[in-house]
């Protein structure tokens, strides 16, 4: 048989488990080359060192009990799962502004159980949790056929409102806060989307409900898969930037990298990384996966592309820009492990206390707080650094176990603005799910993969990315060796 050649593009969860695929279904009839465009592995998920040795990440991530194809790609590639986890034992806590009071809310490790937890939140009124019984029965009911896609023309919480939510709950910072879990603040999310996950979460609940990384994620889980990756006959090619798809309205001609030009790490670039002239080179694989957000993929596709049914909604996806504050402190936060404090001021409503939760950092006596709030940069890009710092440092210093968060005690603090193309984050936003391509496009040996291509999960989370990332490795595989044996699996 032949050996075909596949590039993948991007080494987000997505390239890392499309490239694994077609490793390991392939098997040794595929030669596998990811490229990708920065030296951190995992992209949205990645984490890095800085220069005193501290885990940076890209963004707080959680991992939900239903990641089953996440947890897989991470059992073949010699990592226990739990091992590098850490559950918050289903606790959240949650400041709301109406009652200047920090509640907590237990999820357990039960999903179907997270509504009723939901309906005993103690920050609701006897009233509210009256008014939200029936609400909460109704939604669960509604969440055991297939959700309908026409719900992706309606906000979740107009939807919500119209299926007997009390309004003052839409008011709560829970509520906002979890409908907000998509980082797209302040705008509105598709009923579908939110509706779909919830459905995904309670059909296929898990162990350790939620779970958060016991440490930097690149280090815990991107790199060992990439070097899985490379034991089963694959490469990586770091610092590479897809520049150009060359390709007729039907057939792929070939791909055009481009080193690029660095000019500062994670969350410090602004717009699109420029590349270093003269450096381009180009590749004509059998097969390409990209693996990369969608205004890349708008950046290299040619404009004759973007016009072909299938791929000519992809402009109308709309991004937002994530934004990160790391704060390390001399003084440890009273929170519990895995606990994530939901519900702050915008522009960064999450924080974690990593030093409750990285294995590393849990038992050292003289480490203080690993801050990491989360949220995104929309309404606030005229705010300073420093603003950024004191306007978290404030929120956060209202919600018990946290009070010691002074400005005094920081000892090093950073700021992340992931407004560059690569960094960006589809935003679910209603109206979108029709504008969504497929894995497979209308040219023959293009494929695409990411969090927001369309999936049976349609919602954008690591778990999402790996599946569309095996999915399109199988499509790939499929009309590659059509017409010859078909690689076993
Ligand atoms: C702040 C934040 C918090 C999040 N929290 C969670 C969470 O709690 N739980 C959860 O499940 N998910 C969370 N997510 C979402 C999760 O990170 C993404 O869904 C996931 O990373 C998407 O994976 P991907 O492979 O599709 O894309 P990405 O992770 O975006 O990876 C894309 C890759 O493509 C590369 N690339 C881009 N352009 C080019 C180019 N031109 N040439 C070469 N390479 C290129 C990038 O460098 C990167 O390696 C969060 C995201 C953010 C931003």
């Amino acid at each position: 048989m032949e050996r075909k050649t596949v590039i993948v593009v991007g080494s987000g969860p997505a390239g890392l488990a499309a490239a694994e695929a077609l490793l390991d279904q392939g098997r040794g009839a595929v030669q596998v080359q990811v490229m990708t465009l920065g030296h951190h592995l995992g992209g949205k998920a990645a984490s890095w060192r800085d220069a005193g040795e501290r885990v940076v990440e890209h963004g707080q991530h959680v991992v939900l009990g239903f990641y089953r194809e996440l947890r897989g790609l991470l059992r073949r590639c010699g990592i226990r799962p739990d091992d590098t986890l850490v559950s918050s034992g289903g606790e959240y806590l949650y400041w709301e502004d109406r009652d200047d009071s920090a509640h907590r809310l237990y999820v357990g490790d039960f999903l179907p159980k997270l509504m009723d937890r939901w309906v005993r939140y103690d920050g609701f009124t006897h009233q509210e949790k009256a008014a939200l019984t029936g609400f909460v029965i109704d939604m669960v009911l509604g969440l055991g056929p297939p959700v309908s896609e026409d719900l992706d023309d309606v906000c979740f919480s107009a939807w919500a409102l119209s299926r007997g939510l009390p309004p003052s709950v839409a008011a709560t910072n829970i509520f906002r806060a979890n409908r907000e879990v998509q980082l797209n603040w302040p705008g509105e999310i598709s009923a579908y989307a939110m509706l779909n996950t919830l459905r995904a979460a309670t059909r296929d609940p898990g162990r350790h409900l939620t779970a958060y990384p016991a440490g930097g994620m690149s280090e815990l889980w991107w790199e060992p898969i990439a070097a899985r990756i490379e034991d089963l006959g694959g490469s990586l090619v770091r610092r590479q930037k897809l520049v150009r798809v060359d390709a007729t309205g039907t057939d792929l001609q070939g791909v055009v990298f481009a080193r690029p030009q660095f000019h500062g790490v994670g969350g410090r670039w602004t717009g699109s990384v420029p590349t270093v002239a003269g450096t381009e080179q180009r590749h004509q694989p059998d097969a390409v996966i990209l693996a990369i957000p969608p205004p890349c993929v708008q950046e290299a596709l040619p404009a004759h592309a973007l016009g072909l049914p299938g791929l000519r909604g992809i402009p109308r996806l709309t991004t937002v820009a994530p934004l990160g504050l790391h704060v390390w402190h001399r003084n440890r936060s009273r929170g519990a492990p895995g606990v994530i404090v939901g519900g702050l001021a915008p522009p960064l409503p999450y924080v974690m206390d990593n030093a409750n939760g990285y294995h590393a950092l849990a038992h050292d006596p003289n480490a203080g707080a690993a801050l990491h709030f989360v949220g995104q940069l929309a309404c606030f890009e005229e705010y300073s650094d420093v603003e950024l710092l004191d306007r978290a440092l404030a929120a956060v210093r209202r919600v018990p176990g946290y009070e010691m968060m002074d400005r005094e005690g920081v000892l090093d603090w950073t700021v992340l603005r992931h407004t560059a193309p690569h960094a960006r984050y589809w935003n679910a936003e209603p109206g979108s799910v029709r504008h969504k391509p497929s894995p497979r496009t209308p040219i023959r040996g293009l494929y695409l993969a990411g969090d927001w291509v369309r999936s049976e999960l349609d919602f954008p989370c690591m778990e999402t990315a790996v599946r569309s990332g095996r999915q399109a490795a199988g499509l790939a595989l499929d009309d590659l060796f059509r017409n010859e044996r078909r690689v076993s699996a």
